[in-house]
């Protein structure tokens, strides 16, 4: 019997676990994905060494793409600004949409001098070393003096990658630069432990000294940071390493001075209270500022949802139904300011509703439980008929978009893995689109002699 069809936008972690959700309970799910490959930022986030997991997370999606009402359009991102809009989408009409895009947007603090060369949001930055095009081809030159504002899991992944991967000449020092103190640290000690040889053990010292008064004030004496969240004061360093991480707590950026050749050259910040604010503390700036000397910053501080995707947005995200009655349900529910009203059939699932928010695990459980309440609206809701799969893969073929699908992503993955083995390496991906288009076709052209490119008229 045909369900319906549902539409999945985004194909990172919450997409996935949600278009397998649906189409395990019979629905034709069709899932368009910004990136030619699946997987989100499991994918193009999580730190490159961690093969292991990267492996497995991508061997349990292409399990959930060989579900066969499962329907797959990769290099096609929708948007106001982009090829497929969703007012496009919803000409097809789908039974119901789930947007699971994650967190593009970028957090602006709107410092003076926040154009300056060598300024990096860390979603970019980590895009670029994870091989994300269009990211791969840009500048994220670095320098001797790298500051990370924030001192959560994502600063401890870009300090691994200046201090120990990158390729080229690695940084003196990398300071991270926090607006509370010591015992704010947002990090898993596991994720530290890879960087802990890099740690100026004296130099933390002196900075806890430094910021002794001002958190005593909450109550924090300096004297347990290494019973908790430093607890690498208490031993040497395991090996000994080149460039030095440093930490400057309670402390903010608000000015980037730039050189002659409009690159950062200083940064000035101001120092900061501490306050307790219930069971938890907040930073209260002072009038003290300082001037300190950086040629590279990259903002660390989570991210916001994009607005040009065309959903009702306010203050850096999506705006989902504010009725409390059924609190939980509502929070998955798009709503439209300007009738009042939830847009009917479309659900928000994983970062794309709650932008920067835990792990892979966490982004599974908010879309399966999100998608518990999208098959709730589908067995009540009136019956719609969308075209099938191989009538949009041939409407986006009439719009010139160079969709990839299901069969093209294995392709892609068995030629990365060929290229790994040629090169004696544990990974490799090509880094520009084009470059993995023509792999496809390459492929293809030796598994299939004779076939359809794809982007053309095949099915999805
Ligand atoms: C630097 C970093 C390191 C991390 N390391 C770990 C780790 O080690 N372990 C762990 O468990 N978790 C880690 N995480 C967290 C984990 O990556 C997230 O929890 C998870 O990826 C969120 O899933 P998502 O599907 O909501 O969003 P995303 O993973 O961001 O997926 C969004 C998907 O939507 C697509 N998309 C975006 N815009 C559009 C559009 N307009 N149209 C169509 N498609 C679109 C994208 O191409 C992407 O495929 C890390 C995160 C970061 C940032």
């Amino acid at each position: 019997m045909d369900l319906g069809t549902v539409f999945v936008i985004g194909a990172g972690p919450a997409g996935l676990f949600a278009a397998r959700k649906i189409a395990t309970a019979g629905y034709e799910v069709v899932v368009f994905n910004r990136d030619i490959k699946p997987g989100g930022l499991a994918e193009y986030g999580i730190y490159p060494q961690k093969f292991h997991m990267k492996a497995g997370l991508r061997k349990q999606f292409f399990k959930f793409l060989e579900m066969p009402n499962l329907h797959y359009f990769g290099n096609v991102p929708v948007s106001n600004n982009a090829a497929l809009s969703i007012g496009e989408l919803q000409q097809w009409n789908p039974s119901a949409v789930v947007y699971s895009v994650g967190a593009q947007g970028t957090k602006k603090l709107g410092l003076p001098g926040e154009e300056s060369k060598g300024l990096y949001s860390a979603k970019d930055y980590v895009f670029n070393y994870n091989q994300l095009p269009p990211f791969t081809s840009m500048d994220f030159s670095s320098g001797r003096r790298v500051a990370i504002i924030g001192m959560g899991n994502v600063m401890v992944d870009i300090a691994r990658w200046l201090l120990q991967d990158m390729p080229g000449k690695k940084p003196e020092e990398v300071m991270v630069i926090a607006r509370r103190g010591p015992f704010e640290v947002k990090f898993d000690e596991k994720e530290f432990d890879h960087i802990e040889m890099h740690l100026d053990r004296q130099a933390l010292q002196d900075e806890l000294r430094r910021v002794e008064e001002r958190i005593r004030a909450c109550d924090q004496e300096i004297s347990k940071v290494s019973d908790t969240s430093f607890p690498w004061l208490k031993k040497a360093a395991s090996r000994p390493a080149e460039g030095r991480l440093t930490f400057r707590f309670l402390t903010s950026p608000c000015a980037v001075k730039p050189d002659a050749q409009g690159r950062i050259s200083r940064l000035t910040v101001i120092e900061n209270l501490l306050l307790r604010k219930g069971d938890t503390t907040v930073s209260k700036s002072t009038d003290q500022t300082i001037d300190l000397d950086f040629d590279t910053l990259i903002f660390a501080i989570g991210d916001v949802v994009d607005p040009a995707l065309g959903l009702p947005y306010e203050k850096g995200s999506y705006l989902t139904n504010p009725d409390s009655s059924d609190a939980e349900r509502a929070a998955y529910e798009v709503f439209d300011p300007q009738t009042g009203k939830v847009l009917e059939g479309q659900f928000v699932v994983g970062w794309a509703r709650k932008a920067s928010d835990g792990l892979v695990g966490k982004a599974r459980f908010d879309a399966e439980q999100g998608c518990t309440y999208v098959l709730k609206y589908l067995e009540a809701a009136a019956k719609k008929t969308a075209p099938a799969a191989a009538e949009i893969a041939k409407e986006l073929a009439r719009k010139n978009r160079q969709f990839v699908n299901k069969d093209a992503v294995k392709l892609l993955a068995r030629a990365e893995e060929a290229q790994a083995k040629a090169r004696n390496l544990p990974a490799f991906k090509f880094s520009k689109n084009e470059e993995m288009l023509a792999a496809i076709e390459k492929e293809r052209a030796t598994a299939f002699p004779g076939k359809t490119p794809s982007g053309k008229s095949e099915a999805a």
